[in-house]
């Protein structure tokens, strides 16, 4: 059985920037509240939580004056609720995050609605919605755009970092489509993260080559279950969040197999599967 895995695997440039910016603060301070899980990665969080990171559910639980915001960033009232309180803030925002956040600001200041192409109910974009100052909404689905009554006139269409392209892409044209002979105005900016794109690229590429893909990662995290759904169109996949999930029937007949990660996926996690692999093998 041959065993091949992707280039771009294990953290992406955002998560390991924020793990690394914890653990400096955890070794000045013995420890540190964050404001909600900084990944969704279960091994991830319980290696934080073993070296001091405790993680506060909402602005009124944190005990500590200092706590940190997520890679996936916090909406401005987030921030000034934590002003308030004069507490420090360790900002692990990543940058790409930060760009879509000042993407939304700059748009909506400038008089447009704001539609973001992605999960309404995710961290990410709960807190890019704050930064459009409530004039905007965030779905998968055109036609709840169309819904609006009456449309707004000018669009400015964004993308949550860690969609897919093309259908980010399939999502305008059909906006356009739909948008255009209503004397609408569409601003697009294309705010999917570089290292995502370069990750997914690879996936699909190595998916097109093997019997069997395994995707390392947090059952929970939208990249994961992108990859896993992308992966799955080319060859038969499984998203899996760690070795022992690994059903050794998969393997049964298979002389190929490809693996790959999630951003938010340690090192070690993707270590123990190609161990087991071995095993199995
Ligand atoms: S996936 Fe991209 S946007 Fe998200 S934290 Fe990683 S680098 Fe940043």
């Amino acid at each position: 059985m041959k065993v091949e895995k992707t280039g771009e695997i294990g953290f992406c440039f955002g998560v390991r920037r924020a793990v690394d910016m914890l653990e400096k603060v955890v070794a000045e301070r013995g420890g540190v509240e964050t404001l909600g899980a900084v990944v969704h990665n279960q091994q991830v969080l319980q290696r934080l939580a073993e070296s001091g990171v405790r993680v506060a559910e909402s602005v009124s639980d944190i005990k500590d004056d200092t706590v940190a915001i997520s890679s996936h960033g916090v909406a401005p009232e987030v921030e000034e609720q934590l002003k308030a309180r004069h507490i420090t803030i360790v900002d692990t925002t990543c940058p790409f995050v930060n760009r879509l956040q000042n993407a939304a600001r700059r748009l909506a200041e400038s008089g447009f609605f704001i539609v973001i192409y992605g999960d309404a109910g995710h961290t990410e974009v709960r807190g890019v919605l704050g930064c459009a100052g409530g004039r905007g909404l965030a779905t998968l689905d055109e036609e709840d755009i169309f819904k609006l009554d009456p449309l707004p006139r000018r669009l400015g269409v964004l993308s949550q970092t860690t969609q897919i392209p093309a259908h980010f892409v399939g999502f305008v044209k059909r906006l356009i489509d739909g948008a255009f002979g209503r004397d609408s105005e569409m601003r697009i900016i294309d705010t999917i993260c570089h290292d995502l794109r370069e990750r997914q690229a690879q996936a699909l590429e190595l998916a097109g080559k093997v019997d069997l893909m395994l995707v390392i990662g947090g059952k929970g995290s939208a990249n994961t279950n992108r990859l896993a759904e992308l992966c799955s169109a080319v060859t038969e996949t499984h998203l899996i969040e760690t070795a022992a999930d690994i059903d050794p029937a998969w393997l049964e007949g298979k002389q190929t197999i490809g693996v790959t990660s999630g951003a938010s996926t340690a090192k070690e996690t993707i270590d123990e599967v190609l161990a087991r692999l071995e095993e199995l093998d």
